[in-house]
């Protein structure tokens, strides 16, 4: 067991965020160690054997737009510790009953042509103007609040994407194809889809599929954090697992201590050396619904009755604009929804590694309410064999994953919510408590980088990066 007392800073957490902060404050030449209470690293970015021998599947985060989008991971060099992104022939596929499905494509005129009608005009004016912009609107949009650097491309992203996607939906297109296509990326928000930013977040998610797409990490989604922590170790920082911290008090010699967890846990962890106004505050922090999680080990590929939707990553599956908003708006209001809106992700055709020849993983979740504990099984897969009949003949082995499972397996998940808490409009730039800098507590010493800070959900690591900038300033001012 490493000396927790002997360094510059220590990591609680080998998440994305936790591995990102330490690299930021081991590249300023300051000593680091990170400590993780599972057997492995990388919290919501791991792979398992879930189901049977020869197939690797992502138990959390599979998709990697983010990794890409990311300002500060997106120059690292993962690719020199074992990381290769693998692109999908097509990001996105939104199947219909009427058999075909709507295609979001690199292109975005080509995601326009899928979309068809005069609501392909309407795409391409939609999100050309911002994809061409996604570089400066990535930067801004995955931090905190901020004089914008880029104020005209922010201005003109506000005015088009700060409202809901119910409103965005009705403004923009006037056929099924595009709004289901709108509802189906709008709803990885988790918020009702008449709701503010839900919009905001399907563009984001659209823009960065036309912009770096949206890829796998071959072998796994533990590449991703494999690499995060090769490239830690050949700066110098350690990461130390299977030790859980159970106090802040373990680490009273650490210059400054970084906590990769949420609200709960830092109350538990540090809450004696918190001011009760501050702790107050965390303890009104919100979390969001809940999910459960399917993997399955699949003797082919699916069945899809649109052919095309085989060729893409991800499957978006819940029909029109109206069944997904439906859907999801039965979750929010604590309601277990017959018909979940269900994204489903197909890496195998890309990435052969992780099944044996010719067979297949399958990664599928649905929304639900926090802590729900109905088993969601078969409401998931009706939705996979509305959209390709034969399905189920194909499966070999399944593994489960309820909200309550999922939060067993990572503290972080309170009750199944896994993007660390609500990313409403009150919480998504000001989480967990509106302070100028999120990132910082009123203990000079602790500071907070998991998703419950800005910009939330997701594997960019940006919220690991401002915590640490956060600690090097502290550190500087407290001499040396
Ligand atoms: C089912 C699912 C699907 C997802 N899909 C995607 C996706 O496709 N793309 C995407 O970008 N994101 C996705 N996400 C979200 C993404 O996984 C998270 O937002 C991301 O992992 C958050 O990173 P983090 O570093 O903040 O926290 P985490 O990844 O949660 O890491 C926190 C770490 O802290 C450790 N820890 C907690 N308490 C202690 C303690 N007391 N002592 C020591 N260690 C502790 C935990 O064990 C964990 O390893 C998904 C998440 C889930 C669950």
């Amino acid at each position: 067991m490493a000396d927790l007392g002997s360094h510059d800073a220590v990591v609680v957490g080998a998440g994305p965020n936790g591995l990102a902060a330490a690299i930021v404050l081991a590249r300023a030449g300051r000593s680091v160690t990170v400590v993780e209470a599972a057997e492995t690293i990388g919290g919501g970015s791991r792979s398992a054997a879930l189901t049977l021998p020869g197939f690797v599947h992502d138990v959390c985060s599979t998709v990697h737009a983010l990794v890409l989008a990311s300002p500060f991971l997106r120059d690292l060099p993962l690719s020199e510790h074992g990381l290769e992104l693998v692109h999908p022939e097509i990001p996105l596929a939104h199947p219909l009953d009427d058999g075909t499905a709507v295609l979001m494509r690199r292109g975005v005129a080509e995601t326009g042509a899928s979309i068809g009608g005069a609501d392909a005009r309407s795409y391409r004016r939609l999100m050309g103007p911002l994809t061409r912009s996604a570089d400066g609107l990535m930067s801004e949009l995955l931090g905190p609040l901020r004089p914008p650097r880029h104020p005209i491309a922010m201005a003109r992203f506000g005015l088009v994407g700060l409202r809901s996607a119910e409103a965005l939906g009705r403004s923009r297109f006037s056929q099924v194809r595009g709004r289901a296509l709108l509802g189906g990326v709008a709803a990885h928000s988790m918020l009702r889809l008449d709701q503010v930013p839900s919009g905001a977040v399907a563009l984001v998610l659209m823009m960065a599929g036309h912009e770096v797409g949206w890829p796998f990490a071959r072998g796994g989604s533990q590449r991703v954090v494999d690499a995060l922590a090769a490239y830690l170790r050949s700066l110098g920082g350690e990461v130390v697992a299977n030790h859980r911290v159970t106090t802040v008090d373990e680490l009273d010699g650490a210059r400054a201590v970084v906590f990769d967890v949420t609200p709960r846990q830092v109350l538990a962890l540090a809450g004696h050396r918190l001011p009760g106004r501050y702790c107050r505050a965390l303890g009104r922090f919100r979390y969001g619904p809940g999910v459960f999680k399917l993997d399955w080990a699949l003797s082919g590929p699916i069945p899809w009755r649109a052919a095309d939707a085989g060729r893409a990553g991800t499957v978006h599956l819940g029909g029109t604009f109206e069944e997904v908003a439906a859907a999801e708006a039965e979750v929010t209001s604590g309601r277990v929804p017959q018909h979940p809106y269900v994204l489903l992700t197909q890496p195998t055709p890309t990435d052969p590694s992780r099944a044996p020849v010719g067979q297949h993983v399958g990664w599928a979740y649905c929304h639900v309410p926090p802590g729900c504990t109905e088993d969601m099984t078969e409401r998931i897969e009706d939705q996979v064999e509305r959209f390709a009949p034969g399905f189920r003949d194909l499966i070999l082995a399944r593994s489960t994953m309820a909200p309550a499972q999922m939060e067993v397996y990572n503290a972080n998940y309170v009750g199944g919510d896994i993007n660390g808490g609500l990313q409403d409009l009150r919480q998504l730039f000001t989480r967990p408590v509106a302070r100028p800098v999120p990132y910082t507590t009123p203990d000079p010493r602790l500071f907070l980088c998991s998703s419950s800070t800005p910009p939330g959900g997701g594997v960019h690591g940006m919220g690991g990066y401002f915590a640490a900038q956060a600690v090097l300033r502290r550190l500087a001012r407290s001499g040396g």
